[in-house]
């Protein structure tokens, strides 16, 4: 059974990584929350997509430039109500406290690109005091946070293959690297997943699944294909097309 993952809460139904679609995300019928982590100036976590605050909050600024109190003060630009400030990872865990919905932790880079020194030994350490490091299934672009990854925990991690990697890479250079890199598990943008990509990777021992399946279509063909797991930022869209595609299956 394909699984779906509610992406950041479900961006297009809830707003970008907010209280709202957190919380409604985790009473939804849906496998897993993905979300993303980046650290402030003073130790803290925060749920969060971008770097910056820029793009979805009344501030700017780097969060991993400011404390966490500077980063609480943003309010997210969106018109849900409740909390609307960027969460700390830890109310994030208490929002999922007694939800099956799975942790689909994203590990950012910074603003610049390169991965935060020392950020994921402290949020593996964060899930675990949470509890919530047994529902945790890790995700990067990076392949060096995946391999840091792989010395922190041994919870599943999984390589986001952007769609220019892909390309340059080739079908066949990915799943090589993915083996030499001791990687299980792939996910590829929806766009650029095809059957021939999906069985060779399969073929190889891996995992394949996709992400940013948010229009109608789009999610079809995440079911059609039937991969493992994809990320949506309309998981209630998700769920009824789910729903239809069970009731019509004899
Ligand atoms: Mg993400």
């Amino acid at each position: 059974m394909t699984r779906i993952a509610s992406h950041r809460g479900g961006t297009l139904e809830f707003g970008d990584s907010t209280w709202a679609g957190f919380t409604a995300t985790a009473a939804m019928a849906v496998d897993e929350v993905e979300f993303d982590l980046h650290p402030t100036a003073d130790g803290r976590i925060i749920v969060h997509h971008d770097a910056t605050l820029d793009r979805t909050t009344d501030t700017s600024g780097a969060i991993a430039e400011m404390t966490a109190t500077e980063v609480r003060a943003a309010v997210v630009d969106h018109a849900g109500a409740g909390f609307r400030h960027p969460l700390f990872i830890e109310e994030l865990c208490t929002i999922f406290a007694e939800s099956p919905v799975g942790f689909r932790c994203e590990i950012k880079p910074g603003a610049d690109g390169r991965a935060y020194k020392g950020f994921v030994p402290k949020a593996v350490k964060a899930l675990a005091a949470a509890g919530k490091l047994s529902a945790t299934t890790f995700s990067s672009f990076l392949i060096d946070t995946l391999t840091e990854l792989g010395g922190a925990t041994n919870r599943p991690a999984l390589w986001l293959v952007s769609p220019p990697v892909l390309s340059q890479l080739g079908a066949r250079g990915v799943i090589d690297l993915a083996r030499l890199r001791g990687i299980v598990e792939i996910s590829v943008h929806i766009d650029t997943a095809t059957p021939a990509l999906m069985r060779s990777a399969e073929d190889a021992g891996l995992a394949f699944g996709c992400y940013a399946a948010h229009t109608r279509s789009q999610i079809e063909k995440a079911f059609d294909l039937s991969v493992k797991v994809f990320t949506t930022d309309r998981p209630s869209l998700a769920i009824a097309i789910r729903n239809a595609r069970m009731e019509e299956t004899p």
